[in-house]
């Protein structure tokens, strides 16, 4: 009989973290002898069990997981009550407030640790001082990053040879350079326009808090037992032989996390606010491949001018649609005059939460409009669903180049700069409606769609018993319990 194995989770207090970590607690819980508890705070909670609701076969894997909550320290860091997401944060000026917040969060933790003393944490990069926190008890820790190896391998080539601060090879911000030592056969460009302003910034004083941050994960992840990554390893082959021989990073690859969620249709549902039997009726009685999905994560607000082009383009296409808005307000003077009368029956705009994998998953959809979270394109890959790019900020330029250069499931919409949360508002309706077309009905659409459909089947087979990600995640357990013997532990 193996030992039990007891892992921590802590996932940063955002849903592109939240979800796939509670996924992936329920895959280390449908082990045999492995239990599992996630951390987060009061607020975070239901999102957490949701998600473990809708994941894992029986009744058995959810009695081996569990929540504790700790206190989000909102007044302490200059936040109303209540912001215990990014997304509850009323502005962007105070995201450095909510990350000075997650930074409190050390001692609770700990103070979990001791009470709870599991053999191993599992903590999102964001979290980079919960190596230490890991260290005081002698367990391992393990990184989350949230994001697929291409991007990570793509960023730390930018973070070391700096091409874009290279005068000779980049003389503007809109002049293409090739992200130098990435492997592969093809050459991969970006512009100074796509990366993030922490990377391109000179001003340390600026972006001292934010530059600050990436250091320390970068040390983290050297320093912890390894990197656990949502993906799975034949998406991304070569990228994560690089990042393991290469840039020296362990890691194992167990996705995609949210096939956990597989099976029951009506589980999945539960995620939407909007009634899923409505919806779902509405898909049914859609022709096969025929509606296109749009939506741009959990974050990300656009402008109302961004979103009348958006409508316009969707309305141009002559395609059936889901468009997932992320406002509630009933006055909607950021849709053209007359808009959901003409629509009736051929759209349905969804306003706040969307159950995206239930959607994702229907035959009825044919293709997704996408800002590039790294979740959202693994379900789109897990689904074989061809994606219209649109990245806004954080690593989703990266994602796009994935999607559209490399795995050519995918085509840009044509955003030329990176921004922060609320996107830049430069596409017009017409760049839609054209990138909507390609991927839906044109001549490429078939050739995107084979694709899409091949990927979507590795994905499968990856987490079946003997899958790769079935395999690594085993791999990980045996080597967490070797770790975890008293004759073996961390000194
Ligand atoms: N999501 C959802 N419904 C929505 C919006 C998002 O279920 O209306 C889920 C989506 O399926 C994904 C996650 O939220 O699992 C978003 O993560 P991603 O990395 O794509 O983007 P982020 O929100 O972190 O920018």
């Amino acid at each position: 009989m193996d030992q039990e194995l007891h892992i921590l989770f802590f996932p940063f207090l955002g849903h592109g973290h939240m979800i796939p970590m509670s996924d992936m607690a329920t895959l280390f819980a449908t082990r045999r002898g492995v239990r599992a508890t996630i951390v987060t705070t009061p607020l975070n909670a239901p999102t957490i069990s949701r998600t473990i609701q809708e994941g894992g076969e029986d009744e058995g894997t959810h009695a081996n997981i569990q929540i504790r909550t700790i206190k989000f320290p909102c007044a302490e860091a200059g936040l109303p009550e209540g912001c215990e997401n990014p997304d509850l944060v009323p502005s962007s000026a105070m995201i450095p407030n909510f990350l000075k917040a997650t930074t409190m969060l050390q001692g609770p933790l700990e103070h979990l640790l001791l009470q709870e003393h599991p053999d191993c944490l599992i903590a999102s990069a964001f979290f980079p001082w919960a190596t230490d926190s890991a260290a005081k008890f002698n367990i391992p820790r393990i990184v989350f990053h949230g994001t697929g190896v291409f991007s990570l391998c793509a960023a730390e080539c930018i973070r070391l040879y700096e091409p874009h601060k290279k005068e000779n090879i980049v003389s503007s911000d809109s002049e293409p350079f090739v992200i130098p030592h990435l492997p592969g056969a093809k050459e991969i460009t970006m512009t100074r326009n796509a990366l993030p302003d922490y990377v391109k910034s000179d001003d340390e004083e600026a972006e001292s808090s934010r530059s600050r941050i990436v250091k320390a994960i970068k040390e983290s992840e050297v320093t912890s037992f390894g990197v656990v990554v949502n993906s799975f390893y034949e998406l991304e082959q070569i990228y994560a032989d690089y990042y393991d021989e290469v840039q020296g990073r362990k890691a194992w690859y167990i996705g995609p996390v949210s096939l956990c969620r597989g099976g029951e249709d009506k589980h999945k549902a539960k995620r939407g606010s909007m009634k899923e039997g409505v919806l779902l009726k509405w898909l049914d009685s859609q022709k096969p491949k025929s509606v296109v999905y749009v939506c741009f994560g959990s974050m990300t607000n656009f402008s109302e001018t961004q979103l009348k082009e958006i409508a316009t383009g969707l309305e141009a296409s002559g395609q059936q649609f889901i468009w997932v808005v992320r406002r509630t307000d009933q006055v909607q003077e950021w849709l053209p005059e007359g808009f959901e009368r003409r629509m009736e029956g051929r759209g349905v705009i969804i306003r706040g939460w969307a159950p995206q994998v239930l959607i994702l998953d229907h035959e009825a959809v044919g293709g997704f409009v996408t800002h590039c979270g790294w979740n959202s394109t693994l379900e789109a890959v897990s689904a074989g669903v061809p994606m219209v790019t649109w990245p806004v900020s954080a690593e989703q330029f990266y994602n796009e180049k994935l999607v559209t250069d490399i795995l050519e499931i995918g085509v840009p919409v044509g955003v030329k700069k990176w921004a922060r949360v609320v996107g830049d508002d430069s596409i017009t309706s017409s760049a839609v409606e054209r990138a909507i077309n390609r991927i839906m009905v044109q001549e490429e659409a078939e050739s995107f769609r084979n694709r899409a459909h091949k990927l979507a089947q590795v994905a499968r087979t990856a987490v079946q018993d003997n899958g790769s990600s079935h395999s690594h995640l085993t791999a990980l357990i045996q080597q967490l319990r070797f770790a975890t013997m008293p004759a073996f532990a961390l000194p």
